[in-house]
C-alpha cells in the first residue's frame, strides 16, 4: 500500500522553499509602483492568436503544478485550440490563476496598461531564475515544457 504522507526530504524542503520564494517575489511584484489591471479578459491566454507563449522558471512550474493538484486535478490536459493548457474554455477562465506565472502578470496585455519594461522588474525576474538555480535548474522554458519537466517527479 501507498503511505499517504510519506516523510519530508531534503528535496520536498528545497521544493517547499523555491514555491514559497516564487510566492514572495509575485507578492513583491503587486507592490511595484507600476499601475496595471487585469481585468481577466484571457486574450493573452490564447497562444495562438497572440502568437506568444509565456516563459517560465522551473521554481514558476512548480507553484502552478501544485496549484493544479491542489485543486484535486492530476493529468494536465492538452491544450485546447492553441489556448494555455491552464486555460478553462467552460468558464473562460486560468483554473490557476492566483498561481499564475510571472510572464502572465507583465508582459502580454495591452487592456491591463501594457507590459512591464524589463527593468522595472529585473531584480524580480533574477530572484525568479536563482530560485531555480538552487534546485538545479536553470533554464526558463515556454510553459508547456516548463510544465511538463515540472511534473516529471519534482513534487
Ligand atoms: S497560466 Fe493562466 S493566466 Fe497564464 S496563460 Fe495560462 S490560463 Fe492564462
Amino acid at each position: 500500500m501507498r503511505q499517504r504522507n510519506p516523510t519530508p526530504t531534503p528535496r520536498h524542503a528545497q521544493v517547499s522553499a523555491a514555491i514559497a520564494e516564487v510566492r514572495a517575489v509575485y507578492a513583491d511584484l503587486e507592490t511595484r509602483p507600476v499601475e496595471r489591471d487585469c481585468q481577466r479578459r484571457t486574450g493573452c491566454c490564447h497562444f495562438k492568436l497572440t502568437g506568444e507563449v509565456p516563459s517560465l522558471t522551473h521554481a514558476e512550474a512548480l507553484l502552478m503544478l501544485k496549484a493544479w493538484r491542489a485543486s484535486g486535478r492530476k493529468n494536465i490536459p492538452e491544450p485546447a485550440d492553441g489556448a494555455c493548457p491552464m486555460f478553462d474554455a467552460k468558464t473562460a477562465a486560468c483554473r490557476i490563476y492566483e498561481a499564475r506565472p510571472f510572464g502572465c502578470r507583465t508582459h502580454f496585455c495591452a487592456a491591463a496598461g501594457g507590459p512591464y519594461a524589463r527593468r522595472e522588474v529585473l531584480d524580480l525576474i533574477r530572484r525568479l531564475e536563482v530560485t531555480s538555480e538552487r534546485l538545479g535548474v536553470r533554464d526558463p522554458r515556454p510553459l508547456g515544457a516548463a510544465l511538463d519537466r515540472a511534473s516529471d517527479g519534482h513534487l
